[in-house]
């Protein structure tokens, strides 16, 4: 089959892998309809994290074309829509609700585990990872907000629930790529009544307010700090979400959180927390990657009632053959998230 190979930084391109097959009675194979690529593909691609050669691509939707003999929560014909890694939603951690934590679990694409970017995935523990998507004949738009769920939309998602959003309350989302957008819409979609979006982006904004955001700030470090707290006069947000990762994001994340609150985080840490400041306010913080298996059902019916459509996050677009112009496309921030079409329903 073909899919996309990661050769090295810099380098992704179409290449042959071999065609999947069921090697343990709990794998399904799914014929790949649309992937994504990930922020975090981009650090691999930009050689900031290390990523073995071969299958690259943990977001994907497809058609299941063949079931293990243990696997009966899908059947050949389903469409199905996975989370960025498999899970037995069994094991203790599991169980506890931290499937990433899964002692069985995997990530897709890792080198050797088929990627999503790719023209057919073989999927481990498929009856208990895969999310079957009910009825038929959707809509290319809904088949790209189903897309979203596998990770971005779950993850910021998780930043909300993780920092306690609940109805009537303000929020700051510090982040305006394609995972602080859908923080926003996930804040909105629990009823945060005020969301203070920090975007600088102009091509953004417009989405970041489609999403639910109320106000929006344009500066970074000290001036956004400031900004936020004269907005909430001067209490600060009962939730913070740090959809970035950096010093200075993070840094203004537990700066406009007011004393008491807890902020969300799941931007990858590439700095601190500053525990000293968090401590004497009574903030608090939690965060991580998504328990995406969990939520997808819940954002599943919202996306299918057609009350959020976070696939709007994906503003560039790209087939198979032109894997590498999509990773091009956001390494070169031309693009929030590149799609990728594979095939059809
Ligand atoms: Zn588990």
């Amino acid at each position: 089959m073909r899919a996309a190979i990661f050769r090295g930084p810099g380098v992704v391109e179409v290449g042959e892998r071999p065609d999947p097959v069921i090697e343990a009675p709990t794998d399904a194979i799914v014929r790949v309809v649309l992937a994504c690529v990930c922020g975090s593909d981009l650090w691999y691609y930009r050689g900031e994290s290390p990523h073995a050669e071969g299958s690259i691509g943990h977001e994907f939707i497809g058609v299941v074309e063949e079931t293990g003999a243990d696997v009966n929560t899908v059947a050949p014909g389903d469409l199905v829509v996975a989370p960025f890694i498999y899970s037995d939603m069994t094991c203790q951690h599991c169980l506890n609700g931290s499937t990433i934590s899964c002692v069985q679990g995997g990530n897709f694409g890792n080198g050797t585990i088929d990627g999503g970017q790719g023209e057919a995935v073989r999927v481990p523990l498929a009856g208990s990872t895969l999310v079957p998507v009910p009825g038929s004949g959707h809509s290319d738009d809904t088949l790209r907000s189903i897309l979203a769920l596998s990770d971005v939309m779950s993850t910021g998602h998780h930043a909300a629930t993780v920092a306690g959003v609940s109805k009537g309350d303000t929020v700051a989302v510090v982040g305006d790529g394609a995972v602080g957008l859908s923080a926003v819409l996930a804040a909105h979609r629990l009823g945060a009544e005020r969301i203070i979006a920090l975007s600088r982006h102009p091509q953004r904004q417009q989405l970041v307010r489609e999403f639910g955001a109320t106000d929006i700030v344009e500066a970074r470090g000290d001036q956004a700090n400031e900004a936020v707290l004269s907005l909430t006069g001067r209490v600060g947000v009962d939730a913070a979400l740090e959809c970035v990762g950096t010093d200075q994001s993070i840094a203004t994340a537990f700066a406009v959180a007011r004393p008491g609150s807890t902020v969300g985080i799941v931007g990858v840490p590439h700095g601190q927390v500053p525990f000293a400041q968090t401590f004497f306010r009574n903030v608090g913080f939690r965060g991580g990657p998504a328990p995406a298996r969990i939520y997808i059902p819940g954002l599943l019916d919202d996306v299918l009632a057609g009350t959020i459509n976070p696939g709007r996050v994906f503003d560039y677009e790209a087939d198979l053959g032109h894997v590498a112009d999509a990773y091009t496309a956001m390494d070169e921030r031309r693009a929030i998230k590149s799609l990728i079409r594979v095939g059809s329903v």
